[in-house]
């Protein structure tokens, strides 16, 4: 059994946080690849050490002294040492980096460096050994991975040392230089760990338990899901929800390696399992129907009329060919008889709507055309509701009774997703009469 354990910069933002983690990895011996991120914020008003690097860089760019940012990055390393009794020499680190900082350095080197001590500090306090993502994450030059040799060279150090701390967040170009993966990478470089070593769970350690079933600004205390599919976590964040990067489960999807949300400040409780499929479905899981809810605020919905618009595809295709032109993303399409409804980004929109919807009525010669603001889109999911009757018919009865209007309705061919426009005042309550209606 391996587990493969990824820690965030909040996992890692101090001493106290590192002996969570050390309870952690101690707690099972499956867990013997470790990745970290950079020391995160320890309370709100404090910076991450990534922030940080980004800053010098900066500073550097337009010839400013950095020597106070980079004394606080010293000074966040330097503590977490102290506290936890280390010996790792990081006065040569810093005086080596040091010696590097001039303008035109690397900014890709520079802010790797975040990940890299904090690995070496990770691993000293460990006893794994450390290996520098420099020596297996490989990237072509045209910035994407080449899994093929990122695996292969995983799995030869693997064969050699099997405790291993690996720095998140970083790789080589073929040339040699570090590239960095975007902002919150070190998911990725977990995923990639994960896949090249055949894990049987990647875990990935945050500061929330899990991946909650609505935001808990709208609804107080939400319970986390406990089991959600690829498929399921797109139509998700797809609608707004933060969760993971596509790239962090593309290396682990393909394989079917389960992904394991935990978190670290609370590591007894289960946290949310994300795969393809699932063979055998919780009884709590089919009586619930849904998985999650959210939503987004800021769509107009534009109507168009013409008669008899069914037989005339011709000024559908139109109206979607002048979005692409005036650069609208759409988000649905609804078509009646006699009309058309598009669901657009208002921002969007604003920027260039008379132009583009004078346009609309010269090139398609439209009867009429209507526009609807204030708009939120808000999608129920969940795996459980395709080929199941009643789900719409439950959806609509809540918002019903709450006295909440539907103004457009949408749902996806894999009958996984609901999609429901709503007046924006309306937003809030319908998400959390939703919740209160299928979550219990
Ligand atoms: N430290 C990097 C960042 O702040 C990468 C990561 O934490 O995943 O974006």
């Amino acid at each position: 059994m391996l587990k493969v354990a990824k820690f965030g910069g909040s996992s890692l933002a101090s001493a106290a946080q590192f002996a969570k983690v050390k309870a952690i990895i101690e707690s099972d011996p499956a867990r013997r690849v470790v990745i970290v991120s950079a020391p995160g914020k320890r309370d709100k008003s404090d910076s991450k050490v990534t922030d940080l690097l980004y800053l010098c860089n900066a500073h550097l760019k337009y010839d400013v002294p950095c020597d106070r940012i980079f004394e606080m990055i010293v000074e966040r390393f330097t503590s977490i040492k102290a506290d936890l009794g280390l010996t790792l020499d990081l006065d040569a680190e810093f005086d080596d980096l040091r010696s590097k900082l001039v303008k035109g350095m690397s900014v890709d080197y520079l802010v790797s460096r975040g990940e890299y001590l904090n690995a070496k500090l990770m691993a000293e306090y460990l006893g794994y050994t450390f290996v520098d993502s420099k020596d297996w994450v490989m990237f072509r030059y045209d910035g994407k991975v080449d899994f093929e040799k990122t695996d292969e060279k995983l799995r030869d150090i693997y064969s050699i040392y099997n405790k291993v701390v690996l720095p998140g967040f970083y790789g080589t170009l073929p040339d040699g230089n570090i590239k960095v993966f975007p902002r919150g990478g070190s998911d990725i470089t977990g995923a990639l760990a994960a896949a090249a070593l055949d894990a049987d769970v990647y875990e990935n350690w945050t500061d929330v338990t899990g991946i909650l079933m609505v935001d808990p600004k709208i609804v107080k205390n939400p319970k986390s899901i406990a089991r959600v599919t690829y498929a399921e976590l797109r139509e998700l964040s797809y609608m707004g929800a933060a969760v993971l990067h596509e790239d962090t489960v593309f290396p682990v999807r393909r394989k079917d390696i389960p992904l394991n949300i935990r978190n670290t400040n609370d590591p007894a409780a289960d946290g949310t399992i994300i795969r393809a499929a699932f063979p055998k479905e919780s009884e709590e899981e089919t009586t619930r129907f849904i998985t999650g809810i959210t939503g987004k605020k800021n769509f107009s919905i534009i109507n168009i009329y013409k008669g008899n618009l069914a037989q005339n595809m011709d000024v559908l295709r139109k109206v979607v060919g002048l979005c692409g032109k005036f650069e609208i993303g759409i988000a649905h399409v609804t078509s009646g008889i006699d009309s058309f409804s598009l669901v657009v980004s208002t921002e969007d929109l604003d920027k260039r709507r008379y132009d583009f919807l004078r346009t609309i009525q010269t090139e398609c010669k439209v009867d009429e055309i209507t526009v609807t603001d204030d708009i939120s889109m808000i999608a129920v999911v969940g795996r459980q509701m395709a080929y199941r009757t009643g789900i719409s018919g439950k959806i609509f009865s809540t918002l019903g009774d709450n006295q909440i209007n539907i103004r457009t309705i949408v749902q996806s061919a894999d009958e996984i997703n609901i999609t429901i426009g709503v007046f924006t005042k309306d937003f809030e309550k319908a998400i959390r009469v939703l919740y209160e209606s299928f979550a219990k």
